[in-house]
């Protein structure tokens, strides 16, 4: 409690501060003590308290003792003190009605800042679209523009006009899943999904006279055993160049330069003969191994080459079927070029995968890594 004010033994600014320096640490010390409203009350009164306070006794000892010449710094300092006494008044005050005694409602009401926030994943593209997407930017490049068709398409347009007649044994390298039900109609009005993006060259043909240039990227379907590297869906993506003077060349050069732009200037390429219904002649097409760089490995079995595309040179019989709609469709003085690639063979090749199923499992694993 109270502990009287002692007399000052001098007025110099030395004993000021010291007399005052030790009022100042006793008011703190009392007042990191308090506890609760009573207690506060009572500093007060110890403190401000107009009659038996101490500062009242301070001021009323001190100051009316002290010699003129030492009043201005005793009243000086007083008033230091005074303020800092009011400061502790007020913030012990504050601490016992909000501090301890508010403690559970403010905690109770409290957002906690420091837990993470829902993130929100960044979507991106998946790793089909992706190479999907890559292909056809390289031949953008070139002046293609991009074809599309229906998934649901006629017999007339998937086989016939793709020069595959009824009843030829190429239909069946194509496992083809039909709409059921359509006995009555016409062979070629007969639906079946897509197993391959050509048709989408016979719907532009139809639709404008050469030139033409045009990449088709899409989903086509057929009836495979799903394995490691066959799935029933797939892309793919095809590409048609028709023009007048279009030879082989043009053909080879495109294709290489769009393997060169897709796997790297290091890349080599070489055309085997091949068949197609609706390309004569025909090639296969090989590029150098890109994992071995064509010393020969596991992945391209020791061959160093690995197949990647069909193409060839457009088919008469299938300008024949564009030039009933378009007669420009002239195979005397037209010519053209058709190439197809699958998405997921590329894909796989260039993203390092080994099971095609990957691309449809949906596994957040797999797909994060494109991200
Ligand atoms: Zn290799």
């Amino acid at each position: 409690m109270s502990e009287g004010i002692p007399d000052l033994p001098a007025y110099d600014d030395a004993a000021l501060d010291k007399a005052f320096a030790t009022l100042e640490a006793q008011a703190r010390e009392a007042a990191a003590a308090l506890n609760d409203e009573t207690a506060v009350e009572a500093f007060r009164l110890e403190w401000l308290g107009r009659k038996q306070g101490r500062l009242n006794e301070v001021s009323g000892r001190w100051l009316k003792a002290a010699p003129p010449e030492a009043k201005k710094a005793l009243g000086l300092r007083f008033n230091t003190l005074k303020a800092v006494v009011e400061q502790l008044l007020e913030s012990a005050l504050g601490s016992v009605q909000y501090g301890s005694g508010g403690d559970a409602a403010l905690k109770a009401e409290a957002i906690d800042i420091t837990l993470p926030g829902t993130r929100r994943l960044t979507g991106a593209e998946h790793p089909i679209t992706r190479a999907m997407n890559e292909i056809v930017t390289v031949f953008a490049a070139l002046g293609y523009s991009v074809g599309v068709g229906p998934e649901v398409e006629t017999d007339f347009y998937n086989f016939e006009s793709m020069n595959f007649p009824p009843g030829h044994p190429a239909r069946d390298t194509q496992d083809t899943l039909v709409v059921a039900n359509q006995e009555r109609r016409p062979l070629r009005d007969r639906l079946l999904l897509r197993t391959h993006t050509s048709p989408v060259q016979m719907r532009t043909m139809e639709l404008q006279p050469p030139p033409v240039r045009i990449v088709i990227p899409g989903k086509v379907h057929r009836n495979d055993a799903a394995d490691a590297t066959h799935s029933p869906i797939f892309h793919q993506v095809e590409g048609l160049c028709v023009d007048a003077n279009i030879t082989f060349s043009d053909l080879k050069g495109t294709l290489d330069h769009a393997m060169k732009a897709l796997f790297g200037s290091a890349v080599k390429t070489r055309f085997f003969p091949s068949f197609f219904p609706f390309t004569e002649p025909s090639a296969d097409v090989q590029i150098s191994c890109i994992f071995c760089g064509g010393k020969g490995c596991r992945k391209c079995k020791q061959s160093g080459w690995i197949e990647l595309l069909g193409c060839g040179m457009v088919d008469p019989a299938v300008f024949a079927f564009a030039a009933e709609k378009q007669p420009a469709y002239d195979s005397k003085k037209i010519s053209g070029f058709a190439f197809g690639m699958g998405v997921e063979r590329i894909a796989m090749m260039k993203y390092g995968i080994s099971e095609i199923g990957s691309f449809y499992a949906g596994d957040m694993r797999f797909l994060g890594q494109f991200v």
